[in-house]
């Protein structure tokens, strides 16, 4: 599966927030629905969740909440509940039966998640010093700090300065709203309306130091 390209990676700095982040979600959500509606009766899949004892914790539930989802989430976590029932028999020590028990893959969404990052990595790497990429760059929200450090490493040091000078600005720009968000608290300023910026401006500062929901956190073995 490799629907990204460099023309996703344009849009997403229209919108809000890290476009890295984004297209992460928004691709571990096409790899959910692919699960659940296309490929709930291949053999493959079947395998994949006998082996990752099912999805990882936060995948796992996000499948529940995809509407309609009931009946093939069972179909597919039937799968892994039976690989579990066949490895769980004290066969050795106590130790090692949890090792046998542990998931032997990791989650599928997980591997989608950072097959996208990677792509995502790619694509800034060859094209910072494209004209037009350089420009949405700049137009951008900018990438989350943990985003941000992956990459920097993999540039040279003149696109490195560029890609930090563009994050002070923004997030020079998000602790000015933050502090209007804080002094909007105050007495004499609590009947003035916020702009949506300052209101949500606490929950963006939080994206954009620790990364959306759901991005960081899971496991990684890349
Ligand atoms: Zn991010
Ligand atoms: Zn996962």
């Amino acid at each position: 599966m490799r629907s990204l390209t460099f023309y996703d990676l344009i849009e997403a700095f229209d919108q809000s927030g890290c476009a890295i982040c984004r297209l992460a979600l928004r691709d571990v959500k096409r790899h959910l629905d692919s699960l659940l509606y296309e490929y709930s009766t291949d053999p493959q899949v079947h395998r994949a969740m006998r082996n990752g004892r099912g999805l990882c914790n936060v995948h796992s539930w996000q499948l529940t909440e995809i509407m309609g989802s009931a009946l093939n989430t069972a179909v597919l976590f039937s799968s892994a509940l039976l690989a579990v029932r066949e490895t769980a028999t004290m066969n050795g020590s106590a130790r090692r039966t949890a090792e046998r028990l542990a998931p032997r893959v990791v989650c599928s969404a997980c591997q989608t998640l950072h097959q996208t990052e990677q792509f995502c990595f790619e694509v800034f790497v060859r094209s910072l010093d494209e004209p037009t990429f350089a420009a949405t760059w700049q137009a951008s929200d900018g990438l989350c700090l943990p985003h941000l450090r992956l990459l920097l490493p993999l540039v040279t040091a003149d696109q490195a300065a560029r890609l930090l000078s563009h994050q002070q600005t923004v997030w020079r720009r998000l602790q000015d709203e933050l502090e209007a968000f804080q002094r909007s608290f105050q007495a004499e300023h609590s009947a003035e309306p916020l702009s949506q910026a300052v209101a949500t401006s606490w929950q963006r500062c939080i994206a954009m130091l620790t990364g959306e929901r759901s991005v960081f956190g899971l496991a990684r073995h890349d």
